[in-house]
């Protein structure tokens, strides 16, 4: 076995290890078909590492040179539409039929020419290079975080490759008299272990970027509500422990509004559970039309939702649940009654220094509690100084 063959045997395993990691990936992701592309890619490489193990046993001729050209399109094709589907959407169909029509042409047009002349070494790899540039582009052109780019840049660097292969060829001797003879080449070698390398790299790093995916979206998923869209209590805690951090290295402050339904019990049991989730959900809309960029709203129970007000003192916090509780008290709700209107309570607390959130959250919850007490259908507000500091106490 040449050093050539050697390398391909190792792509076979890695090809197949690569399709089977995509096609749990796939499974995992059933919404979108990125990873079963990416997967149909590395299975389609294995068709074409096999056309390299067999041009060394059929007889020279053109045919057999324009399969093993061909096969080594369709795995970049299909890897062309894998990073479609994930970064942009719509597959750039006109680009690679345009690509593969003019590798027709190549195909036909090297078989005429002497098989290690720098321009027959140019045409054949140029398809190659088209679709990898395609592959980049399709990156390059969507929104990208660290690790996108990152595999942008392997791309480019992939599909310049393509482009050097001619120059690599007549540094290291050419590629063989004959297509038989290229295994046995010191350029095959060094051609294949490049590739190899820059192929993997691409692949891991796609993978990684399809886990990162599914790992966030997981994280959303098990942080969001259905019911309502919004934050559940686990997410909000998340996001607003996070926000309080932020604030403190800012030296900035953060208000807590906390909202509870009123007479939510009486709803369900006089219009039905429907009804009280039409007005749950009405609720959640409202407060997150009223919320400014920044500020987090979440729903944190049954009929108890919170908002984090970064950056905001307890005056301004006050008008935004007066705001939130005089809309709501207006807002009428399918399934219910036309004279009828639901109403919420509100607490609203200001971070003290050096309080923490779980103690920040009591405040707050203790002034909703006294709004529930004084009538409900209000806004109480949790003092800002600590008990027993002489300043006035709860408005
Ligand atoms: P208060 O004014 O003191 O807040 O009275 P309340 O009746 O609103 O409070 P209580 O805590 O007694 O009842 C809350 C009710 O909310 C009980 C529960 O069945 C209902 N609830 C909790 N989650 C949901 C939900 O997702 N959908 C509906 N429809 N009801 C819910
Ligand atoms: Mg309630
Ligand atoms: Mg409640």
């Amino acid at each position: 076995m040449s050093g050539a063959e050697f390398i391909f045997a190792i792509d076979v395993f890695v090809a197949g290890s690569l399709a089977l990691a995509f096609l749990a990936v796939a499974a995992a992701d059933r919404g979108r078909s990125a990873a079963r592309w990416f997967a149909l890619s590395y299975a389609s490489g294995i068709a074409y590492l096999a056309t390299e193990f067999a041009i060394a046993t059929l007889p020279s001729g053109g045919l057999a040179q324009v399969v093993v050209f061909a096969s080594f399109l369709p795995p970049l094709v299909f890897f062309d539409v894998g990073l479609a589907k994930r970064y942009s959407g719509a597959v750039p169909w006109h680009s690679i039929v345009t690509v593969l029509a003019a590798s027709l042409l190549v195909a036909y047009a090297i078989q005429a020419m002497p098989r290690n002349s720098l321009v027959r070494l140019t045409l054949y790899q140029m398809p190659y290079f088209a679709m990898q540039a395609i592959g980049a582009s399709i990156v390059l052109t969507a929104r990208r975080r660290a690790l996108d780019s990152l595999l942008a840049t392997l791309l480019i660097f992939s599909a310049l490759q393509f482009l050097t292969k001619p120059l690599l060829a007549h540094a290291l001797g050419g590629n063989g008299a004959m297509a038989r003879d290229y295994h046995d080449t010191l350029y095959a070698f060094a051609s294949q272990s490049i590739g190899t390398g820059l192929a993997v790299s691409i692949a891991l790093l796609t993978l990684t970027v399809m886990v990162r995916d599914l790992l966030k979206e997981a994280k959303e998923k098990s942080e969001t509500d259905p019911l309502s869209g919004l934050l559940n209590r686990r997410g909000f805690e998340a996001h607003a422990d996070a926000i309080l951090q932020d604030m403190r290295r800012q030296r900035r402050t953060l208000s807590l509004v906390i909202c509870d339904l009123d007479y939510f019990k009486h709803i369900n049991d006089t219009y039905g559970h429907g009804a009280g989730d039409r007005a749950i959900a009405a609720f959640a809309r409202l407060l997150d039309t009223r919320v400014a960029a920044g500020q987090v709203p979440g729903r944190i129970g049954g009929e108890e939702f919170a908002v984090a007000l970064p950056g905001v003192h307890l005056p301004a916090a006050r008008l935004f649940a007066e705001g939130v509780r005089s809309a709501f008290a207006a807002l009428p709700i399918s399934g219910q009654p036309d004279d009828e209107r639901c109403t919420a309570s509100f607490g609203v607390a200001e971070i003290r220094n050096a309080e923490s959130f779980e103690d920040f959250m009591r405040r707050a919850d203790a002034a909703l509690y006294e709004a529930k007490r004084g009538g409900r259908n209000q806004v109480c507000t949790a003092s800002p100084y600590p008990a027993g500091s002489g300043r006035a106490s709860s408005a």
